[in-house]
């Protein structure tokens, strides 16, 4: 069996808020199996916000979520830490509407479940395994996702700037290669937006010290920690926004110029597409979400 997985014990951090600029503590809390992840306002008597693509809010900048108007924002890279760590269940406590941005990457938040240790649960997880390809495009940016025996994702982005004409990389994600491979890479902006997004009152947290800023010839900060960190941290946005599906995915993600809306709205058409996946628990099949296999001699009927 494949067990169902959460944090061993209790564990907390502070940091700011991308846009708000404002301290925000964040705590992450074991959970009972099948209790997925949930966001949790610590400041609006503990209310609870499902992270599941029905909670999905405006997607702009960053992801967020929202439930009867409580709101959590910029999730995506604090979930794609988690499940890539194969964490199912897990309450995330948060005194403010912004999951702190730390250094722009995931890294900081694989020490903090590292720190916390994960504990394997007396449940078997479930996996959405892709069986048809589904696709979803949106002017020059497209999505898809094929059948494959693991979880992969190829993502290319290309920009209107010398450092980022093209980039593109695939990767098998496991926990090993997404801690080596893509947790580090940092979030980026231009500085031609940079005045803009203040003047909306937005990124009013952003500093150097938590995105990548793109000039108009090379980058502000000291260095890259990879040579295309771009493109590696699309492919951590786009495995944190995937991770709304609910289960963990098998198949092969295939991206180009896409973004937090693409990536949500793709989430949610995964699911409707409900011909195109199986429920997978300890290698059978399940007949609908939610239904018990009944194994005879190792095949699944029902
Ligand atoms: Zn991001």
């Amino acid at each position: 069996m494949e067990a169902q997985r959460t944090v061993r014990r209790p564990i907390s951090c502070v940091g700011i808020g991308l846009h708000s600029g404002n301290k925000v503590n964040l705590s992450l809390k074991p959970a009972a199996p099948d209790h997925g992840i949930r966001f949790r306002r610590t400041d609006l008597g503990n209310f609870e916000v499902p992270a599941t693509v029905s909670n999905l809010a405006g997607i702009q900048l960053a992801t967020g979520l929202s439930r009867d108007q409580v709101s959590v924002e910029t999730v995506e890279h604090l979930l794609s830490a988690l499940v890539s760590l194969g964490i199912d269940n897990v309450i995330i406590e948060l005194n403010s509407p912004e999951v702190p941005i730390m250094d722009g990457s995931a890294a900081p938040f694989v020490y903090l479940i590292q720190e916390a240790g994960v504990k394997r649960q007396q449940k078997s997880r479930r996996f959405l395994k892709i069986v048809r390809p589904i696709a979803l495009s949106r002017g020059d940016k497209r999505i898809a996702i094929y059948p494959s025996d693991h979880f992969k994702v190829t993502y290319s982005v290309s920009y209107d700037h010398p450092l980022l004409r093209h980039q593109s990389r695939t990767l098998l994600i496991t926990e090993e290669s997404f801690i080596e491979e893509i947790a580090p890479a940092r979030t980026f902006t231009f500085l031609k937006d940079v005045e803009m997004l203040r003047q909306n009152g937005l990124a009013l947290g952003g500093s150097l010290e938590n995105a990548v800023v793109l000039g108009e010839t090379g980058v502000l900060n000291n260095a890259l920690r990879f040579e295309d960190e771009f493109v590696r941290h699309k492919i951590l946005d786009a495995v944190g926004d995937l991770a709304l599906v609910g289960y963990p995915v098998i198949g092969h993600l295939v991206a180009h110029r896409a973004g937090h809306a693409l990536h949500t709205e793709f989430a949610a058409k995964i699911l409707e597409e409900t011909s195109a996946w199986r429920l997978i628990e300890d290698g059978l099949e399940l007949a609908v979400p939610g239904a018990v296999p009944v194994s005879v001699k190792g095949i699944a009927t029902f």
